[in-house]
């Protein structure tokens, strides 16, 4: 009895026994007053036990009854003549009322579980078989509620996608099988929900020690599995946000377990941890991202112009077109930034219209001022496989008369690699409509020199990384090697981020054929180019 009247004490229950208690009261009064139980006003007993029923279930809801029954049976029969009750009447009706409450009590315990079945329906993955994002944020608020402290982890399962795609999504369900019964092995003490397809989510309680098993877990999986047959590498990228207290809501904590999951390259296994400065950085991209296109409109954006000089005929060859934006009081920000951040959003194509419309019409005003040279743009994979967009440039650089060997496309080495067969059917027939290929930033991605016998192109600019070392012999030794094997392929070579005299003798020595880099000129206005451009011929004849 003590147990169950501890069971149900709590500030929540105090009420519920306060409002049983003054009912049974209440109708004891009203039956007493209106002359004791042979009217029918005793059967508001009822009330109070379906009350103790809905409130505790049957058991409890007994308990109440035969009380209520017992204390009933105190009052009189008839109040003004002194008649009281017959005493088997009086158990009979405690015990009827005892059943009474427990059926009534069992029956609203059926109707709860059955409704808490239905809601823990709700809150669980089909897919997975854990509690899902719904039931994640659920218990977070709770959790913040009693104001403890946690770590939330987000396990981004960075290559699922891929693996589902290209063996079978079986494979995928059984992998996933298998990491949950992994993690409940190794982390025994945490709450874990699927809350993505992709995405598992753990909160664990502020004093148990996850950072042996979570790094061990991502380890494993990092290198090759055994699943069905099938030798698999799942890429867990786990996102560690230590909660510390301090006003916070569900979804900013979660967030920030999906902010850190974010860090190193994709899909690259790794625990990574929350860092303000991460957010920060989103932060701009954010701000980037809203403000792109109204740069556009307000022609924020301008071109600049680096000379490119052809070292064994001494003449300025070309120049490359280098996007800047002009961000009046706001913070500058440089094309690689920017342009990575136009291509997530799917604003690259409106800006590299607009590039390659003001360079073609630079040129053609150049070309009428006698100032003749060929001109490179930088242009993403997305747009090199762009056709509309290609079929775009053709046109106006038709419709302006430039001769199309005039035009070069720079893609970055790291295009290369990707997508590799179609990326190499594009370039050739970019090579066969009369452009020119120029493979920019060489060294930076992991391609290996095989690529440069099979990859069609014309000009290869050999990234500043590496002109940077020219002082040093072996890495001097590479780049001679490398010019030689170029020009054994029949290939132009350019130097990019050339800076010194002696970087240059070096050059010259090796054979390379053009130059590009501060050494000659930084990026200029198109006013400074023709300067450049008229200074350069005038110093040389
Ligand atoms: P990139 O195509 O490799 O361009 C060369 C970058 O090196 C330019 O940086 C240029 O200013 C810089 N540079 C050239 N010579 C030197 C030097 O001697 N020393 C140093 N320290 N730097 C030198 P920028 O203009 O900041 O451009 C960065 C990158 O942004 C470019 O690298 C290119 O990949 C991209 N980018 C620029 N404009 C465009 C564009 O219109 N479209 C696309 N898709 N990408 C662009
Ligand atoms: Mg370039
Ligand atoms: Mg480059």
């Amino acid at each position: 009895m003590i147990k169950i009247i501890e069971s149900i004490w709590n500030k929540k229950g105090k009420y519920r026994i306060i409002h049983v208690l003054a009912l049974i009261m209440m109708v004891l009064i009203v039956v007493y007053m209106t002359n004791g139980t042979t009217k029918s006003y005793s059967h508001f007993i009822y009330l109070p036990i379906i009350l103790a029923a809905y409130y505790w279930g049957s058991t409890k809801a007994l308990i109440v009854a035969a009380i209520a029954g017992i204390l009933l049976g105190l009052i009189p029969l008839d109040v003004a003549q002194g008649i009281s009750q017959d005493t088997m009447n009086w158990i009979i009706r405690a015990i009827i009322l005892a059943i009474i409450g427990y059926v009534t009590g069992a029956l609203f315990e059926r109707v709860h579980k059955l409704s808490i079945d239905l809601k823990d329906k709700e809150l669980i993955s089909e897919i997975t078989g854990l509690y899902n994002s719904k039931k994640l944020f659920h218990d977070l608020t709770s959790i913040l509620e009693g104001d403890e402290t946690f770590t939330i982890i987000s396990i981004k399962l960075a290559n699922i996608e891929g693996i589902g795609k290209y063996v079978s999504y079986d494979l995928v369900q059984k992998l996933i099988g298998e990491l949950i019964e992994d993690i409940k092995l190794r982390l025994k003490n945490i709450s874990l929900y699927s809350s993505s397809d992709d995405e598992l989510m753990m909160i664990i309680p502020e004093d148990y020690d996850y950072v042996k098993g979570l790094k061990s877990l991502v380890n494993k999986y990092s290198m090759a599995v055994k699943v069905d047959g099938f030798q698999v590498r799942l890429s867990l990228k786990a996102g560690v946000y230590n909660y510390m207290g301090g006003l916070e809501t569900p979804i900013t904590i979660y967030n920030k377990a999906r902010i850190a999951s974010e860090q190193g390259e994709t899909p690259e296994s790794g625990v990574y941890y929350y860092d303000i400065k991460i957010d920060n950085s989103r932060k701009e991209r954010y701000e980037i991202a809203g403000s792109i296109h109204n740069a556009l409109m307000n022609k924020e954006f301008y071109l600049l112009y680096q000379p490119k000089i052809n070292i064994v005929d001494n003449t300025i060859s070309g120049v490359e077109v280098l996007l800047r934006w002009d961000r009046g009081k706001r913070k500058p920000i440089g094309p690689n930034v920017f342009i990575d951040v136009a291509e997530k959003i799917g604003f690259i194509k409106e800006i590299s219209k607009y590039v390659i419309e003001n360079a073609i019409r630079q040129i053609s005003i150049w070309e009428n001022e006698n100032v003749v040279v060929n001109f490179a743009i930088n242009i993403t994979s997305q747009e090199l496989i762009d056709q509309e967009l290609i079929e775009w440039v053709t046109d106006i650089m038709d419709y302006n008369k430039i001769d199309r060997s005039k035009f070069e496309l720079e893609i970055t080495e790291r295009v290369i690699g990707k997508d590799s067969e179609r990326i190499n059917k594009r370039l050739e027939y970019l090579r066969q409509i009369g452009y020119k290929i120029s493979i920019d930033d060489f060294g930076t991605g992991y391609n290996s020199l095989i690529m440069l016998g099979t990859v069609p192109y014309d000009i290869l600019k050999i990234d500043k990384y590496f002109i940077d070392r020219i002082s040093k012999f072996e890495d001097r030794v590479m780049i001679k090697n490398l010019i030689e094997h170029l020009h054994a392929l029949k290939k132009k070579v350019v130097a990019e981020g050339v800076e010194t005299e002696e970087q240059l003798k070096y050059l010259k020595e090796y054979g390379c054929d053009e130059i590009q880099g501060y050494y000659f000129s930084k990026p200029l206005t198109s006013e400074e180019f023709v300067q450049f451009y008229k200074k350069f011929y005038k110093d040389r004849s």
